[in-house]
């Protein structure tokens, strides 16, 4: 997919990479991804993307913008209060990046309807935090043959893994919902994290899609935000996973 001058302009940064270039920057302009929760995981995910030059981005989310988003979910403002997410990230990303598509579901995945939503795309973010969706995502992932980039967050910490169709897969490494659950709106979170967590997730994705690197697939990245540090462990396939283990 050849670029006009405009995105030669545009994406003069990446081109400057030697890991990405011309041609990277056109595996780009081709990709095609679904985020999965346009929360604060997905909305800095989706800016970085849609600036990035991804040529088509699906985000999937049925919720509306709340007050209390704003303080991570960068992609919102004010007025944004009471509104359908998808639409309003939609108009930012198109505000953003004219020259890319921008598509929406307002729909709550669910194992029902994940393949249906996730269908078509090249590669997947999850930013969800509640553990069925996550299954969801990664059973249909597994089903259709696309990696899944996955990213959690709580409090001032949060991991970022990527998963490959051949395994490991985020069943390997969540066998069932762990007891002790907790949910951002339970427990907190720094607006900040989620803006590291969700740009590593977007990181990965542009690594991913430009064949550039090393990405975290069959690792996880994670992130102490309170003491700053960082460290990424060796994810193992489970032979008995309920999702990839009878392949
Ligand atoms: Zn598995």
């Amino acid at each position: 997919m050849k670029l006009s001058a405009e995105e030669r302009e545009r994406y003069a940064r990446h081109i400057l990479l030697k890991e990405i270039g011309g041609l990277g920057q056109q595996q780009l302009k081709a990709a095609s991804v679904a985020i999965v929760g346009a929360g604060g995981l997905g909305a800095p995910s989706a800016l970085y993307l849609a600036a990035a030059g991804v040529g088509r981005i699906r985000l999937i989310d049925d919720d509306t913008v709340a007050l209390s988003n704003l303080q991570r979910q960068i992609i919102f403002e004010t007025a944004d209060v009471g509104a359908a997410k998808v639409e309003r990230a939609a108009a930012a990303l198109r505000a953003l990046n004219d020259s890319i598509i921008i598509e929406t579901r307002a729909e709550r995945l669910s194992e029902a309807n994940a393949r249906d939503l996730l269908a078509g795309v090249d590669l997947v973010l999850d930013g969800t935090d509640d553990f069925a969706t996550r299954f969801a995502v990664n059973a249909a992932c597994h089903a259709l043959g696309v990696t899944l980039i996955s990213g959690a967050v709580g409090r001032w910490s949060g991991q970022v893994a990527a998963f490959a169709p051949q395994g490991p897969c985020y069943r390997c490494f969540v066998p069932s919902t762990p007891p002790d659950a907790e949910t951002c709106e339970r427990v907190g979170v720094v607006g900040a994290l989620t803006g590291v967590i969700g740009s590593i997730m977007a990181l990965e994705a542009i690594k991913h899609l430009a064949d550039a690197g090393e990405t975290l697939a069959g690792r996880i990245l994670l992130f102490d935000g309170l003491n700053a540090d960082t460290r990424t462990v060796k994810l193992a396939r489970d032979p008995a996973c309920p999702v990839c283990g009878h392949d």
